[in-house]
Parts: C-alpha cells; sequence; structure tokens
C-alpha cells in the first residue's frame, strides 16, 4: 500500500485498484475506499415508515457507467429514487460559486461538482481554459437560487487567486482581501 498527505491534511491510500481517503485524526478504519473507475454519493432519504428518521443511501457508478445503490427499493426494481436524484444533480451541472469581499467586490466563479462526500463537494473551476480542483466544505456552501452558491470570501478569494495564477504563471502580487482578521 502506497500512502501520502495530500495538502488539506487527508492522507490517501492505494492499493490493488483501490484508492482511500482518511481524515485527519480519523483511525485508519474510518477510510473511504473507492474501486478506481467508480463514484459514489451518498443521499440522504427521510423514512416513509419511521417518522423523523433518515436514512443515507450510497449510490454507485461502477466503471461501464451503470448506477446502483444499496437501498431495498433498487434490490427489487432495479432503480429507485436515490439513482434518480443523483441523475438530475448532474444535469444541473454548472454552478456559479460566488462570494463579496468586505469591500463589496462581488466575484463569480464558474464550477463543475465532481464528487460529493458527506462533508465536502469537488469542484472544477474553469476559467480561460484552464482549470483546477478545490474541495469545499459543503457547511460553507449556500445556495442562494438555482445554481448559485455563495461562499465566504476567505474561501472564495484564494480559488480566484489560484485560477489567476494558472492563467498568468507570472504572476507574483498577492490580494489580500479575503484574508481573515
Ligand atoms: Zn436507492
Amino acid at each position: 500500500m502506497i500512502s501520502e498527505t495530500l495538502k488539506d491534511g487527508r492522507i490517501k491510500h492505494s492499493v490493488d485498484g483501490w484508492t482511500g481517503y482518511q481524515n485527519p485524526n480519523e483511525p485508519m478504519t474510518k477510510t473511504k475506499w473507492f474501486k478506481h473507475g467508480t463514484e459514489q454519493w451518498e443521499v440522504k432519504s427521510d423514512s416513509k415508515s419511521k417518522p423523523g428518521v433518515t436514512n443515507t443511501y450510497t449510490v454507485m457508478k461502477d466503471n461501464l457507467n451503470k448506477f446502483s445503490c444499496n437501498c431495498l427499493g433498487y434490490r427489487y426494481q432495479k432503480k429507485c429514487k436515490h439513482i434518480t436524484e443523483i441523475l438530475e444533480k448532474g444535469k444541473q451541472k454548472d454552478m456559479i460559486i460566488k462570494y463579496t469581499t468586505k469591500k463589496g467586490k462581488t466575484t463569480e466563479l464558474s464550477g463543475v461538482p465532481e464528487k460529493e462526500t458527506e462533508k465536502a463537494m469537488l469542484i472544477t473551476f474553469t476559467s480561460n481554459k484552464n482549470t483546477i480542483e478545490k474541495w469545499l466544505p459543503k457547511s460553507q456552501l449556500k445556495e442562494i437560487e438555482k445554481g448559485v452558491w455563495e461562499i465566504p470570501s476567505w474561501l472564495g478569494g484564494p480559488i480566484n487567486y489560484d485560477l489567476i495564477v494558472a492563467n498568468n504563471p507570472n504572476k507574483s502580487w498577492k490580494p489580500r482581501s479575503w484574508e481573515k482578521n
């Protein structure tokens, strides 16, 4: 097994066609494993039989792009609303992610959600054909209208800066507007 520590502190393990992500301060046993070529999403769903209970199901896409789910509905009917939900989300695709600095300057970034875990979304940001990938904590993402999401400037500023650097590798300035006080 090969293990490396990622920039965000998570440890990435690779072994025999599987990749695992271990969160900082969590034991190895909590590592989430993904088979190469597959994707998975966690879908929360209110229980019909037990009011007030929320179930979490895992929708998987295998390396042939076939979707499956671990709920009972899928087991019996080979389709379910959780898969439909993920497919619908995929159709929305582009996200507008914007942030406003303390001085009131609003910047809009365009992003495409790639992956999702319980707590974060991996988003590809594009500008001038250059792309960068960032994990954004869901707690910081607020959908203010359909497809338009607001994030705090301390999160958006560095993303915008990285995009600018991706497009102008020689740039050496660093804006200060997003710094936390
Ligand atoms: Zn399901």
